[in-house]
């Protein structure tokens, strides 16, 4: 038998692949060196043109460009109203950033436990959290797919409840045919270069309600109004500004929007692009009882952002760790989406204690991130199915 490579053999590649990866080209480039040569840097009109692109991609009525997806959480956590006393749901599988804008604002994040065959918030876990305090949900399409909609938005309705969609992954991904980012109070994005497309950082939140739309550009400058009707003194001046509210410096730049209005002019090749990656890795892996795929909804058409793979650990005499070892050893540089986030160090100082999500909790102890981008060959795939192959056959019960 063929060694593994974590044991002296040769690996499967020669040259690590990374689970993740921004595709730039010339035209990404072109669209960057003009806006240097303009006379805007910032505030300028590839602002406003990158945010019409966003709404005619989302099917929103307002769309904000923030300064990286954090930000436009933040915002839209801020917008919500959420403060002291607050309790906010949110997933307990996604990144830090979908509770921390919680606690920014002073209120209390809230987990709830993934369904464990599709890894997104369970709404039956919401409807068991929601008391008198809760004021909303932090929803995140986990891999890009959406949350249960549906469901979500009948316990939003039932508890007065704001929905907050942390979209981070799922820029193209339609719920029941709608676009992601037209459907809760607000969604929010990210452009973070691992992410579908990129502007280097880059945020921004969607909403069709005009006064949220009014305050989450208020917040992105410092709480500054131009508008008189939204000023407290208001003076017929051209020069007159007013700071009605304690806001932030969380603009996007125009060298950034510029790089991201030309990356939307590829998404459709990215996501189908995506799509193949993700349609032949299952193929690979439907022969495999040694681990599991993620369970995709018939509601959602998902442009896939994270790839995982589940082991089956009655079905392995290795654990994750190993599992992960002996890939990265092969050259297959997986990665773990995510701790859950209560199980940081940070959030057990604040009291949150193991054993909340136990879905979760068992999902972290078994899930890794395979390679998915759009510069992947057709070869690297092979190359990782290649990969998995051979250590689930070496770690095989
Ligand atoms: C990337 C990400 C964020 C944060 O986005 P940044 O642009 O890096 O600030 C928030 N939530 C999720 C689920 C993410 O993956």
């Amino acid at each position: 038998m063929e060694q593994l490579a974590i044991f002296g053999g040769t690996p499967v590649r020669e040259t690590p692949l990374s689970y993740g990866k921004q595709y730039i080209d010339e035209d990404d480039i072109k669209a960057v060196a003009e806006t240097l040569r303009s006379d805007n840097l910032t505030c300028g009109p590839m602002i406003a043109a990158a945010e019409e692109k966003i709404c005619q991609v989302t099917g929103a009525k307002y769309a904000v460009l923030v300064s990286n997806g954090t930000a436009a959480l933040h915002l839209a956590a801020m917008a919500a109203g959420f403060g002291q006393g607050d309790e906010v749901i949110v997933s307990s599988i996604t990144f830090a950033a979908s509770a921390n804008c919680i606690l920014y604002c002073g209120a209390k994040p809230v987990f709830a436990d993934i369904n464990p065959d599709t890894y997104n918030i369970d709404p039956a876990s919401i409807e068991k959290l929601v008391t008198p305090r809760t004021r909303g949900i932090v929803a995140v399409d986990f891999t890009g797919q959406a949350v249960e909609h549906e469901a979500i938005g009948e316990i939003c309705k039932k508890h007065s409840l704001t929905l907050i969609e942390d979209a981070a992954h799922a820029i193209g991904t339609r719920y029941r045919g709608k676009p992601v980012g037209s459907i809760a109070d607000m969604t929010c994005f990210s452009f973070h270069p691992v992410k579908t497309i990129t502007s280097g950082e880059g945020g921004a939140i969607t909403t069709d309600d005009e006064g949220l739309y009014r305050r989450l550009n208020r917040l992105r400058a410092h709480g500054i109004t131009r508008n008189r009707e939204e000023m407290v003194h208001p003076l017929d001046a051209l020069w007159y500004n007013e700071q009605v509210e304690l806001g932030f410096n969380y603009r996007m730049t125009d060298i950034q929007a510029a790089l991201l209005l030309s990356q939307f002019g590829k998404l459709d090749r990215f996501a189908a692009r995506r799509r193949e990656i993700v349609a032949r890795y299952d193929r690979a892996f439907a022969d495999m009882p040694e681990v599991a795929v993620q369970r995709e909804i018939p509601e959602s058409d998902t442009v896939r952002h994270l790839y995982i793979l589940r082991i089956r650990p009655e079905r392995l005499t290795c654990d994750r760790r190993q599992f992960f070892d002996a890939l990265r050893a092969e050259n297959i540089y997986s990665q773990v989406h995510y701790l859950p986030v209560y199980w940081h160090s940070y959030y057990e100082k604040l009291g949150y204690e193991k054993g909340l999500c136990p879905n979760a909790e068992k999902y972290y102890e078994e899930a890794m991130s395979l390679p998915l981008h759009y510069s992947l060959t057709d070869r690297d795939v092979e190359e990782v199915i290649e990969a998995v192959r051979k250590v689930v056959s070496h770690y095989r019960a």
